[in-house]
């Protein structure tokens, strides 16, 4: 099994998650995703996922994720 980097998500597929763009989308098993700073990260569009990777700091979502990091 290699679910280990899934257990920190408990939200199950075809629930609405909230994108670091602040929107909303359905969870499915392609929806892009990444781990920042422990925490899963959830994207509307791939590209949004490539942008929030090449600069977390300065990305749309990146401002809420850094803010509420301790
Ligand atoms: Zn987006």
């Amino acid at each position: 099994m290699m679910d280990g980097d899934t257990q920190l998500s408990s939200t199950p597929l075809g629930r609405p998650v909230q994108t670091a763009c602040g929107g909303y989308v359905l969870l499915e098993e392609r929806t892009s995703h990444t781990i920042f700073k422990g925490r899963q990260v959830y994207f509307c569009l791939p590209t949004c996922r490539e942008s929030f990777l090449r600069d977390p700091n300065t990305s749309c979502m990146a401002g809420d994720l850094l803010s509420s990091d301790q």
